[in-house]
C-alpha cells in the first residue's frame, strides 16, 4: 500500500478519530482508496497527534515509569488480578494497608495501572521525576522503606535514605 503517485483528482474533506476535518486525497488511478480512506478516518490528525504525544510526555515525566513502578513498591505489597466474564480484568493492590482497585485489558498493563495508582495515593513520584508538582514540601526521593512493624529480613537496599523514618504515615486503620 502506500501513496500512489498521479493526478489528484478530488479533495473532499473527512473527519478524522479526533474530529478534525482534513482533505483526502483522491487519485485517478489508486486500488487502496478505501483502505486508505479507512486508515486516514480511523487516525488522528497531525496536530492532534503532537498535541497527544505531547501530553503523554508530560504525563510521563511525573508519573513513575514501568519498571520504575514496581520497583517503588513497598514490601509485601499484594497484586490480585481477576479475569471478568467480558474479559477485561479487574484488580486490586494492597500494601501497607492501603488498597487500590483497577480494571484494565489485560493483567500487564493492570500491574502497572494499579502500582502508579497506589503509588499517586500515597503521594509518591518518581525519583527521576523533580516532584516539584507534589504538595507535600518534604516529599521523599525514593520509597518509604517499611519500618517499624515488623522487622525487615534483609538490610534496606543502598539508594534507600535512613531520614525515611520521618516520613509521615497514614493511619493503617
Ligand atoms: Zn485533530
Amino acid at each position: 500500500m502506500g501513496v500512489p503517485t498521479g493526478e489528484v483528482v478530488a479533495r473532499p474533506m473527512v473527519a478524522r478519530a479526533c474530529g478534525c476535518l482534513r482533505e483526502f486525497q483522491h487519485y485517478a488511478v489508486d486500488r487502496y482508496r478505501a483502505q486508505r480512506l479507512a486508515k486516514f478516518q480511523k487516525t488522528r490528525c497531525e496536530e492532534c497527534v503532537a498535541k497527544l504525544n505531547e501530553e503523554q510526555r508530560q504525563a510521563a515525566s511525573v508519573v513513575p515509569k514501568k519498571g520504575e513502578a514496581f520497583k517503588l513498591l513497598p514490601t509485601n505489597a499484594q497484586f490480585s488480578l481477576t479475569r471478568k466474564a467480558d474479559a477485561t480484568w479487574a484488580g486490586t493492590l494492597s500494601a501497607e494497608g492501603k488498597t487500590v482497585e483497577a480494571v484494565g485489558d489485560g493483567p500487564h498493563g493492570l500491574t502497572l495501572a494499579l502500582a502508579r495508582a497506589w503509588l499517586a495515593a500515597n503521594g509518591i513520584t518518581s525519583p527521576s521525576g523533580s516532584g516539584e508538582s507534589a504538595p507535600k514540601p518534604a516529599a521523599p526521593q525514593t520509597a518509604p522503606a517499611p519500618v517499624s512493624k515488623h522487622p525487615a529480613p534483609k538490610p534496606p537496599p543502598p539508594s534507600a535514605k535512613p531520614s525515611l523514618s520521618n516520613f509521615p504515615r497514614p493511619k493503617s486503620g
